[in-house]
């Protein structure tokens, strides 16, 4: 590495930051860049500009945004006596892709993770509570994926929901024990919606 350019170590660099992207794949893509597509690189930076600049999180349920309140929230056809709450952007994506939950979002960015050293002010959960008292959802779905720290966050959401005398349900059956939420197929998510078990 030492022998190439410093630009080019410099995007290297940067590249290996992303997720479950190492050294030699970072080589690999910067040197693809530079030397083979110099029109991809161009455009990449310009997608990465402006998406970093424009994209946000919705001020309502943090999906993301290019406005105050994202494509979702701005449906007035949708149930707003169901709320889905989900760990990551990806995961509701996921389920919208199934087409047939026609509820609100609440996406939380991260999971109750004591072992991690994550308590609950590392995810959206108090914005949640405020957004539930102020209008009260029928039913929360907590569709947090089926590993540990999953199950953990639903059962705590659950626990802080049923003091706020919120009914709030889990995806009961389909979603694999220890399976990522945005993985699962659209038949398996769609039953698991489907078959949905009470959290209190
Ligand atoms: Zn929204």
């Amino acid at each position: 590495m030492l022998s190439f350019p410093p630009a080019l170590q410099k995007l290297i660099k940067e590249l290996s930051k992303l997720p479950s992207v190492g050294e030699k794949t970072a080589t690999r893509l910067a040197y693809h860049l530079v030397a083979n597509d110099r029109d991809l690189a161009r455009s990449l930076g310009e997608a990465l500009k402006v998406a970093s600049a424009q994209v946000r999180l919705c001020q309502r349920c943090f999906f993301l945004s290019e406005e105050e309140l994202c494509v979702i929230c701005r449906n007035t056809n949708r149930d707003h006596g169901l709320l889905c709450v989900v760990e990551k952007p990806v995961d509701l994506v996921a389920i919208e892709r199934v087409g047939e939950y026609k509820g609100h979002y609440h996406v939380l960015h991260g999971l109750w993770a004591p072992l991690r050293g994550q308590g609950p002010e590392s995810m959206r959960l108090k914005e949640l509570i405020e957004r539930v008292k102020e209008h009260p959802p029928r039913e929360v779905i907590v569709a947090t994926s089926a590993t540990v720290e999953g199950d953990a966050t639903a059962l705590y959401i659950g626990r802080m929901l049923a003091d706020l005398g919120i009914g709030a349900t889990r995806p009961a059956q389909g979603i694999p024990k220890g399976g990522e939420l945005e993985y699962a197929d659209d038949v398996t998510l769609s039953r698991a919606f489907a078959a949905r078990s009470s959290l209190s």
